[in-house]
């Protein structure tokens, strides 16, 4: 079968990549006189959290946003598409994808001074490969009912006192390897796998699920407490479904390492495809996802930490309390994340307590 243009602005998150691409392909016919009004879009976010800012760059620029949502493989899928693909951005949830992004080359270099004004340098590539647009912490969710202590540290989850009370996704996930990134940075790798182990060992049950998922674990008395990123609280405190707000009123957030290195935090952000069908609407919405207005659906609707130091955190985010972010360059988190993922497989992480 032939390359499929991407046009599937409906394809389900969590469908396998040949359907999406079958679904795209069908879609696509008929819709090619809109090109110079559309952006393709290939996202590792979910449609609930990235929605909205699609729909406030359409309404703004009138150009057409078609999304191809996928958990994994998207990078892949460019790099197999090659001259073909018809991804004009890519929108990533951590530094490890972005930089993975750059080094498969499915990425080209984007400059642009409106994004400047907005992004800080730290917070983007040198050479334009990536640009982060928003920030999470990976943080500690606690039982309210079972967890008394008000601050806690990364290093304390590989104390035996949390025995069977820890709750965690897929070890080899790309934020959890991002945080173990982070502590070889600043112990090394034999603490670090040392750390691991002791995590691992204090599991209550096998790593499985998203960060939500380890939320409704508390709430089930599984677990004691889950590692989980912020605005997945947010989400489920304001989720349509009564279950999930139950699972958000069983927890809550815990700041390790606040007295310390502090708390290991990410970014979401974009890439401009290498070869670009639509590059000038591309850019047109890299530059839109940088905008204080952007900034603000990041901050008011998703519940992130904006990147652009002008706009503020949400109330409900403030509420958690204050965030210290570990000042640790992500470029350094990024480059452990190999080690990070061959550590996770030695101590066998994902197959749980015991094992
Ligand atoms: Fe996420």
């Amino acid at each position: 079968m032939t390359i499929a243009r991407a046009r599937s602005r409906t394809a389900a998150y969590s469908l396998s990549l040949s359907v999406l691409t079958l679904a795209a392909g069908v879609v696509s016919s008929g819709t090619a006189a809109l090109a110079a009004d559309e952006v393709n879009i290939y996202s590792y976010r979910e449609p609930g959290l990235i929605q909205p800012l699609m729909d406030a760059f359409t309404k703004e620029t009138g150009i057409k946003t078609n999304v191809v949502y996928a958990k994994d493989g998207l990078i892949e899928r460019m790099a197999a598409e090659g001259a073909n693909s018809p991804a004009d951005v890519l929108l990533a949830v951590d530094i490890g994808r972005l930089t993975e992004a750059k080094d498969k080359g499915v990425s080209q270099p984007f400059k642009s001074a409106a994004v400047d004004k907005h992004i800080p340098a730290a917070y983007r590539d040198p050479d334009g490969a990536w640009i982060g647009l928003s920030q999470r912490a990976r943080v500690i969710y606690a039982s309210k009912d079972r967890v008394k202590q008000d601050t806690i540290t990364y290093a304390e989850l590989a104390d035996p006192k949390w025995k069977g009370k820890i709750c965690m996704r897929s070890g080899q996930h790309t934020y959890n390897i991002g945080l173990l990134a982070s502590i070889i940075a600043h112990e090394g790798a034999e603490k670090a796998t040392q750390w691991a182990q002791g995590v691992k060992n204090n599991l209550a049950r096998k790593p499985a699920g998203g960060d939500r998922d380890q939320a409704k674990s508390i709430f089930a008395g599984e677990c004691d407490i889950a590692v989980g990123n912020t605005y997945y609280v947010a989400a489920m405190e304001t989720s349509d479904k009564p279950e999930q707000q139950e699972w958000a009123k069983s927890m809550r957030i815990l700041f390790p390492d606040a007295n310390g290195n502090g708390t290991h935090v990410n970014v979401s952000g974009a890439v401009l495809a290498k070869n670009a069908p639509h590059k000038a609407a591309g850019e047109k919405l890299i530059e839109f996802l940088a905008s204080p207005e952007a900034q603000r659906i990041y901050a008011e609707q998703v519940n992130e930490y904006p990147l652009d130091p002008g706009v503020a955190v949400s109330d409900r985010v403030k509420a958690w309390g204050p965030l210290k972010a570990d000042p640790l360059p992500l470029s350094e988190v990024a480059k452990n994340r190999k080690q990070a993922s061959e550590i996770m497989d030695k101590v066998g992480f994902d197959q749980g307590p015991g094992a």
